[in-house]
């Protein structure tokens, strides 16, 4: 199995750390949701630094290929993820400055740093915010066609799973 990497966010930043691993998709209830199904590894890299600024930040970057379900067919859609992005760090008090502040776009996103930062959760997280909203086929590759009805009575043999899904 794989390890749950939790980090001192901002010593990891401060000094530079990095990380690489894997994680089963399998093992990211959230993401699972949006998936057609749990096969795939995720690769990723996380890496700490402190920019211009002083502002510590991850950068983080991801591969792996991953099968949405298209919603016009429901039929499996590949899908790679490829992710390479800064998050930078921020106490609770900066968050909250920068909520308050609405229209002034920043350059990267912020997360809330901790001394037990949970990698695979934010990584997670990135992951969802680049999905599709609503995935599909392009029209030529599609299963769907007029007058069949979808689904046919076929069992989805993934609902099993939802059953194993680890309580959030
Ligand atoms: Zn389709």
């Amino acid at each position: 199995m794989y390890a749950r990497p939790f980090i001192d966010s901002l010593d990891f930043a401060e000094n530079g750390k990095e990380i690489k691993g894997e994680v089963p998709f399998a093992g990211m209830p959230r993401l699972l949701d949006e998936l057609e199904s749990p096969d795939g590894v995720l690769q990723y890299t996380v890496r700490g630094g402190v920019d211009k600024l002083d502002v510590p930040f991850l950068h983080v970057v991801m591969t792996g290929d991953c099968r949405l379900q298209c919603q016009r067919c429901l039929g499996a859609l590949e899908h790679e993820i490829r992710i390479d992005t800064r998050l930078l760090l921020r106490d609770q008090a900066e968050l909250d400055a920068l909520d308050a502040q609405e229209g002034d776009e920043e350059e990267f996103d912020s997360v809330l740093a901790s001394t037990q930062f949970d990698v695979l959760s934010m990584l997670e997280e990135e992951i969802l915010l680049s999905l599709p909203i609503s995935p599909r086929h392009e029209s030529g590759a599609c299963q769907a066609k007029g007058g069949e009805s979808a689904g046919n009575g076929k069992e989805n043999p993934f609902a099993a799973l939802a059953n194993l899904k680890v309580v959030k």
